[in-house]
């Protein structure tokens, strides 16, 4: 039996992580978790319901939504409560408030919960910003993703331009590093690189390259291809 690792990506915003890990996930056969999503879907929630600015009433809605993530070929689904939201959590009005919502502690912690008992004792692949030093810090295999922020803001910007939605590649750089900011400098589980974390700068690396370089790393570890 081929060892089941655990393998934690994280990263700011547009570093690569989505694209690689899923792509990595496939092929090691692991599960893929975009936790991301997850912070997400209680934004949106928490937004629908009119509740984004009440700490309290958000941290419930994070304890209490049941989330749901279906990965399948190259496309995670979304749910909450039953209801798919796979687009809308993607909108610029859940960008804008995400990382607010995500340095909330008791949403941390609830969510966190939810991520290790999906993991399991499965292969899997997991990003974010504090798969490797908070959800999985026994990961294997630990990967801290790096970009430019002007090739960050070129590739968020190209998603966009992909699904019709018109926002300007200013106001796609404003959010990134407003989000890096908060993200980086809250209290809760910061994003930061863990010591054990590899760095990989993925400016200039084709996406075949990155998830050579973190294929390598789980084979190394001890993963088999499928
Ligand atoms: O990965 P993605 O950009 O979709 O994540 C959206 C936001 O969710 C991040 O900007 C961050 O604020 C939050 N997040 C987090 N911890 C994670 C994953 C995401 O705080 N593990």
């Amino acid at each position: 039996m081929a060892k089941k690792l655990a393998v934690a990506i994280d990263g700011p915003a547009g570093s690569g992580k989505s694209v690689s890990a899923k792509l990595v996930a496939d092929r090691l056969g692991y599960l893929y978790i975009d936790t991301g999503a997850m912070y997400r879907a209680v934004t949106l929630a928490a937004i629908e319901r009119g509740v984004a600015g009440d700490v309290e009433a958000t941290v419930r809605l994070a304890e209490e939504l049941d989330v749901r993530l279906e990965y399948k070929s190259g496309v995670t689904r979304v749910f909450a409560d039953g209801a798919e939201v796979t687009e809308e959590i993607r909108a610029p009005r859940v960008n804008d408030r995400v990382s607010p919502v995500a340095a909330i502690d008791g949403v941390r912690s609830a969510l966190v919960a939810k991520q290790r008992a999906m993991a399991g004792e499965n292969g899997v692949v997991m990003e974010g910003r504090d798969v490797g030093s908070v959800v999985l810090p026994d990961a294997e295999v630990k990967v801290f993703l790096v970009a430019s922020i002007e090739e960050r803001a070129k590739r968020r910007a190209k998603e966009y331009a992909e699904k019709g939605v018109e926002v300007s590649i200013e106001d796609v750089e404003r959010n990134l590093r407003e989000r890096d900011r908060i993200d980086s400098s809250r209290a809760a589980s910061p994003l930061i690189k863990t010591p054990d974390a590899i760095e990989i700068d993925t400016s200039n690396l084709t996406i075949e390259q990155q998830v050579e370089k973190i294929t390598a790393l789980a084979v190394e570890a001890g993963a088999e291809l499928v």
